[in-house]
């Protein structure tokens, strides 16, 4: 039986209430009856309930966002920019409300669900702010100079489907779905089966701050039925989820010829310099390997320390591990709260066992902590782990982490890089030992002397993952960009770009050459 808890700040009823009538509002174009209930891990009942969608429901949604795409595109960039920033405020002033519904849903602990709340605001500051920098039509230098006056335009994609995963339903949820609406498109959203109330919630907010109401649609249900519907629907698709979801929605991509971004799975590695900061990088790691309970795509899951401090480490960190608080609840004390779910607790527990069975020794947790809640595994810390355990190379997706003896810094790297995955890396060092190393890491995002905090929420610079890990960018220019046609646009002014009409085309040539020649030598061509 999970623990009882309370419901702050609002009482519980209060909040299932909120949670019912927020899926009624925006589920409005539902019209079968089916119904999925939604359970909390920190609850033994379900709280509330969704309607569960269809590929009828999903043509629907399309249809409505087409329109109202239409008339968005034309809205005024400083309208569009308005309404984003409206939202930020709104998002903090309700922070305390979403950061309930997301522990409420995903059983994560408080700190871990305000990360949430924090990426989104910084997503909607900064691509408020730059859309009209990255949206403004831009001359470019045309093919024959003072005579081609050529213009890069950038139009919205026209519906952007999305689909996303339990682990940050709210961020998840809405922070990829900024730059596509702020850049003029509509976009129809799939959360997670499991965490559809986080984006529902939000979205209200964002209704609020004037978002026209057809402009994103949410559609619940299942990924192989509302997924599918959506990538077979949308003009671009933006996807965040498991490396083997990513390739059959990659194929849909592929045949449709639409643009596809996709944000998937790790196996992360932490680098140890002999001269790091130690106290630092226990609290630092800590942070990287346990933070949501580890299911983190960025999460560190694997740990090298240089043979001069291992023993040292490994004892100071096995004994913080070890004093880590865990519980159920809305209050902020708990450092690390549950997994999600049944299926989730097993894959842990199958890892863990696979690799004590294999000769693995654990340094700290390793069990289940029923009395905790349903679905509790304590942070654990592996050593000895051999190379054929099955954790060594494959994404665990939980709080679970090994350390390896390296005798130095270049082995760690060899090690970090040995991996199908490219997703996050980091670095514990001197600053200068640091970025040398990073230089060499083969990942989308690499922190030095921070796990994946400081890379996640500098939200200025692209962020994703290499390998097995993704395609395109989320973050920064690219994050915006990749919603929009780049489209050239060029006017011939004066004389033809085939020159007079008398020209004999043999003249025209040796000109042409000419031209080619000279514009290298005198730089006058772009
Ligand atoms: P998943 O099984 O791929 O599910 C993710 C989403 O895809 C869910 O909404 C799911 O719907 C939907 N889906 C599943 N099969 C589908 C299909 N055939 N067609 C269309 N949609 C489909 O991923 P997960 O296991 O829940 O999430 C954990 C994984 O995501 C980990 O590997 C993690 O590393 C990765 N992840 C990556 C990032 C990143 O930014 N790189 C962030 C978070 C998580 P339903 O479940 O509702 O059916």
């Amino acid at each position: 039986m999970a623990p009882r808890i309370k419901v702050a700040p609002l009482p519980e009823d209060l909040l299932s209430a909120y949670l019912v009538m927020t899926a009624n509002v925006v589920g409005r174009f539902h019209e079968n009856e089916e119904r999925q209930d939604i359970a909390s891990p920190f609850l033994d009942e379900p709280f509330a309930h969704v309607y569960v969608g269809d590929e009828e429901v999903v043509d629907f949604a399309f249809g409505r966002a087409r329109q109202a795409q239409q008339r968005w595109a034309e809205t005024p960039i400083k309208t569009r920019q308005q309404i984003f920033r409206d939202f930020h405020d709104r998002v903090l002033k309700n922070r305390e409300l979403l950061v309930d519904i997301v522990q409420m849903e995903t059983g994560k602990n408080r700190l871990s669900a305000l990360d949430e709340v924090l990426d989104v605001v910084s997503n909607a500051r900064f691509y408020a702010n730059a859309a009209p920098r990255l949206l403004k039509e831009k001359p470019m230098p045309g093919a024959i100079p003072g005579l081609t006056r050529s213009k890069l335009q950038r139009t919205p994609k026209g519906v952007v489907g999305q689909i996303s995963p339990w682990n940050y339903p709210l961020a998840l949820g809405i922070s990829d779905a900024i730059p596509a609406l702020l850049a003029g498109n509509a976009v129809v959203a799939k959360p997670d089966s499991q965490t559809p109330f986080s984006l529902l919630s939000v979205l209200r907010l964002l209704y609020e701050s004037g978002l026209p109401r057809d402009l994103m649609q949410v559609v619940t249900g299942s990924g192989r039925v509302v997924g599918s519907a959506i990538a077979n629907n949308c003009d671009y698709l933006m996807f965040t989820g498991s490396t083997a979801t990513g390739r059959v929605l990659g194929k849909t991509a592929g045949e449709r010829l639409i643009g596809f971004s996709a944000e998937l799975g790790g196996k992360n590695p932490l680098l140890i310099s002999a001269d790091a900061d130690l106290d630092r990088s226990i609290r630092e790691a800590i942070s990287a390997c346990f933070s949501n309970s580890g299911q983190l795509c960025v999460s560190i899951e694997r740990i090298y320390v240089e043979e001069a401090i291992y023993d040292e480490f490994v004892s100071r960190f096995g004994t913080a591990v070890n004093n880590m608080r865990l519980a159920s609840g809305f209050d902020w004390d708990a450092d690390m709260g549950s997994l999600i779910n049944a299926d989730q607790l097993e894959t842990v527990e199958t890892f863990v066992e696979n690799a004590k069975e294999k000769g693995a020794r654990v340094l700290a947790g390793g069990r289940t902590r029923p009395e905790l809640g349903r679905f509790f595994f304590e942070p654990t810390v592996l050593v000895d782990v051999p190379n054929d355990a099955d954790l060594y190379c494959d994404e665990v997706f939980g709080p679970v982490v090994f350390i390896e003896k390296v005798a130095n810094l270049d082995e760690a790297i060899a090690k970090a890089n040995d991996t199908s995955y490219g997703l996050n890396a980091a670095v514990f060092a001197e600053s200068e030992t640091g970025w040398k190393a990073a230089g060499k890491l083969l990942a989308g995002g690499v922190g030095i002397n921070d796990g994946y905090t400081a890379t996640w929420a500098t939200v200025a610079s692209p962020l994703g993952g290499m390998k097995d890990s993704g395609v395109a960018r989320r973050h920064g220019d690219e994050g915006m960009l990749k919603y929009t046609e780049p489209r050239n646009v060029a006017e011939q002014r004066g004389i033809s770009m085939r020159g007079p009409a008398s020209l004999p085309r043999k003249t025209y040539g040796t000109l042409m050459a000419n031209a080619m020649l000279w514009g290298k030598k005198l730089k006058f061509l772009p």
